[in-house]
């Protein structure tokens, strides 16, 4: 088991803990973590002659599984080595980070929740990242392999004090986040994600703002 960073450990307890209302944004910071991997694998294409991409092969994929209750995010772009998987997920990579930092501090930890206001100031003045995940997910799995590796490897953790990282499988290069819900997360509490028709109508909300094409895939129990 590898240990979350301190400030990673605070984001994750604000991300787990926090009665911020609009966690289906989670989708929306997936979505575009996947469409930056593919842009990455792309213009590393144009720039790189050994680095042959065709431009109709890239694309995002939700996957829903209703009987294992999971929702998964697949792109096929860069993807991530295991030294990438374990410095990108496990510390906050996050642009924003200082200024969360700072942020994050006037967040008391150690009282029973946190409070409410500031977890929705901070959620909604940055940008959250990977990490709100959390937000929906009891677990996350992310197995992921770097083009031009043939080496995949698994993330895994609960959110809570680490991660680990193992070998994996994974046919080409690119990404799959995926997210085992929450067992609260259903239509009557705040997870209309948690349904074939809520997350379809969320994909296509966001799927505005991706250059890439996004393909559903459900399965049925
Ligand atoms: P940001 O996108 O602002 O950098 P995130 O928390 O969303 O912050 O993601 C952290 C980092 O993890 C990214 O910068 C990227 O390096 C890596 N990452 C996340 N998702 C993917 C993905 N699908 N493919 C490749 N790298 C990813
Ligand atoms: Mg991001």
């Amino acid at each position: 088991m590898r240990k979350f960073k301190t400030e990673s450990k605070k984001l994750l307890d604000l991300m787990i803990n926090s009665i911020y209302t609009n966690r289906e944004i989670f989708l929306r910071e997936l979505i575009s973590n996947a469409s930056d991997a593919v842009d990455k694998l792309y213009f590393r294409s144009l720039t790189d002659d050994s680095v042959q991409i065709n431009r109709a092969d890239l694309a995002i994929t939700i996957g829903f599984d209703e009987a294992a209750r999971t929702v998964t995010v697949s792109d096929n772009g860069i993807g991530m080595s295991k030294d990438d998987l374990d410095k990108n997920l496990g510390t906050i990579a996050h642009s924003d980070s200082y200024e969360f930092k700072a942020a994050a501090k006037d967040v008391p930890g150690e009282q029973e929740g946190l409070d409410d206001q500031k977890a929705v100031d901070i959620i909604g003045q940055f940008g959250v990242g990977f990490y709100s995940a959390f937000m929906v997910g009891k677990k996350v799995r992310v197995v992921s392999r770097a083009y031009g590796s043939d080496e995949a490897w698994a993330w895994e953790s609960d959110g809570i004090e680490g991660y680990t990282i193992s070998e994996a499988e994974r046919a080409e290069h690119g990404t799959d986040v995926v997210i085992y819900l929450k067992d609260d997360a259903d239509e009557e509490s705040y997870g209309e994600f948690a349904t074939e028709y809520g997350l379809t109508d969320l994909v296509k909300r966001y799927s505005n703002y991706v250059r890439y094409p996004i393909q559903m895939e459900v399965t049925k129990s």
